[in-house]
């Protein structure tokens, strides 16, 4: 049977994710509501604005059940703002602190091509958008990509969560990783 991955759709670039999810052939739910994550077999948390994104999850009242979605084990992808979302200062579910903005306002957007451990046949493509980087990470957390030694793109345990947009690279890899990590 296909999985069910849902895309926070409150805001951001949720529709891209969701092509891509099904471009994976499995099935793709846009979740607004509490209720919209049962069920679940993954979860994207896509890029956007974090300010925007908190506002949303506590009008929603969605922090809670997002916590107790991710500590049950189910596999969660976190792209740029939603890097930030699963931070220690938001829903603190990554032991990392991110910065916001980090790479400057002179340089707002950029694309590299970066290695990511676990990611086979070549290097991402990675599009970065007034993206953070992971300014400092606990001991659980592995990571797994660097732009000049900040890590882009990090692990721990059912999460992963990257500083820029695969979405918008049709590179589909990491979105493959996620449906290939298992959940309980
Ligand atoms: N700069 C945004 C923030 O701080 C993140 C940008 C993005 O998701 N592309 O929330």
């Amino acid at each position: 049977m296909s999985k069910l991955v849902g895309v926070l759709a409150l805001q951001g670039d949720f529709e891209a994710h969701a092509k891509m999810v099904r471009a994976l052939g499995a099935q793709a739910r846009e979740v607004r509501v509490p209720g919209d994550l049962e069920g679940l077999d993954a979860l994207i948390i896509p890029g956007g604005e974090s300010t925007v994104m908190t506002l949303g999850i506590e009008r929603e009242g969605l922090a809670e059940p997002l916590q107790t979605l991710a500590r049950s084990g189910t596999p969660i992808l976190g792209t740029c703002a939603g890097m930030i979302m699963l931070d220690r200062e938001h829903l603190g579910l990554l032991d990392i602190t991110t910065r916001r903005n980090a790479f400057g306002r002179q340089i707002r957007s950029f694309e590299a091509d970066i290695e990511v451990e676990g990611i086979e046949g070549g290097p991402m493509h990675a599009v970065f958008i007034r993206a953070p980087w992971v300014a400092e990470h606990g001991p659980g957390v592995e990571v797994l990509g660097q732009v000049k030694e900040h890590p882009v793109a990090i692990r721990q345990g059912n999460m992963l969560a990257v500083s820029f947009h695969p979405e918008l690279a049709a590179d589909t890899r990491l979105h493959a990783l996620l449906l290939r990590m298992n959940g309980n």
